[in-house]
């Protein structure tokens, strides 16, 4: 697990404490809040807070003054057909407030998605954790011969443990170094005492970073299109996956609605939509009859096929 004791006891505390609101509150995302879902070997996503339910959508939707509910049908309609049209402005009502822990490697790409609040653990400030994501050995892989972005075949036996070897005595003799250069020599000094704003840039990208990230549920859903999909790299798909099953619990017609129509939908070009009339009416086609290139079928392929 990756909390301390200390932190363990203070997410406890915050979890047994309650307050009355006449707010809006979504039963499935209270069981949640504050509790750490461990990610990769040394991450997590919590819950901080939220705003809104499925319900925020739909009476923002109508500019309702009550609760915007006439009936659960309605609503759950509504959020369909409001996903369905990219109807977006509705789910941008409701928001979250979470607390990742994830290698720096995988914050890099996270960080691209500008349409949220970010405070991150300053690295001038504190002293980073002894914490580095080493990859369990199913997930190393050759890179793709098919995909420049993209891993191949699984490395097995003693390449691995190569890999392996190397991953943790770089990130070892890397922490080593920092330690000793941030080091004062204690009450007699006698250490380098080096800026930790410095010392920390000799530290490898799979060491672990913390922030707290908030974002609207629109935006939310188009970082989880992008990263829970089956193409993203592995490590920050499994922090989206774990968010998609929070999302599920806090919104769940929205989610369904993102899962039918984005997650498990696909969008069409029109060279597509030419190839699969005439597949439809039994017609033989090729990527050359519809001007796509072979990439371009092969994507198109993985889709109806
Ligand atoms: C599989 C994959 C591979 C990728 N490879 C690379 C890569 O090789 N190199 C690389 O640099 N990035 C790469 N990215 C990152 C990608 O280009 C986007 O930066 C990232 O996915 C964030 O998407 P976004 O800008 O739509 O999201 P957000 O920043 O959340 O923005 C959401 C939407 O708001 C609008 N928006 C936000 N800010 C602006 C702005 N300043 N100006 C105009 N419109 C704005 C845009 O419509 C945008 O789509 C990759 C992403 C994926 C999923």
């Amino acid at each position: 697990m990756p909390l301390t004791p200390e932190q363990q006891a203070e997410i406890t505390d915050q979890r047994a404490q309650t307050a009355q609101t006449r707010r809006v509150v979504a039963p499935g995302m209270e069981e949640h809040l504050y509790t750490a879902h461990p990610v990769l070997d040394h991450g997590f996503v919590r819950v901080i807070d939220y705003m809104g339910d499925d319900s925020a959508i739909t009476q923002a939707a109508r500019v309702s003054y009550g609760k915007g509910t006439k009936a659960v049908q309605n609503d759950e309609g509504l959020i369909r057909y409001l996903m369905r049209h990219w109807h977006s402005t509705p789910f941008e009502m409701c928001e979250i407030k979470l607390h990742v822990k994830l290698p720096v490697f995988v914050a890099r790409q996270w960080i691209r998605h500008r349409t949220a609040n970010v405070n991150e653990y300053s690295a001038r400030y504190s002293i980073l954790d002894r914490e580095f994501y080493i990859p369990a050995e199913e997930h190393l892989a050759r890179q793709s011969v098919i995909n420049n972005q993209g891993r191949g075949e699984t490395l097995v036996g003693e390449d691995a443990q190569r890999v392996l070897e190397m991953l943790k005595a770089d990130s070892a003799r890397a922490y080593d170094n920092y330690q000793t250069m941030i080091d004062d020599g204690g009450e007699d000094g006698g250490g380098i005492a080096l800026a930790r704003e410095l010392a920390r840039m000799n530290l490898p990208a799979n060491i672990y970073t913390q922030w707290y990230w908030k974002v609207d549920l629109h935006n939310l859903f188009h970082f989880l299109r992008l990263r829970a999909d089956a193409h993203a790299q592995y490590e920050i798909r499994v922090y989206a996956e774990e968010i998609c099953r929070l999302v599920a619990d806090w919104v769940p017609h929205a989610y369904k609605a993102f899962e039918d129509y984005r997650l498990g939908g696909a969008q069409l070009s029109q060279p597509a939509v030419e190839a699969l009339r005439k597949m439809l009416k039994g017609e033989e086609v090729t990527a050359a009859d519809v001007g796509m290139s072979v990439r371009e079928w092969r994507e198109f392929m993985e889709v109806v096929g």
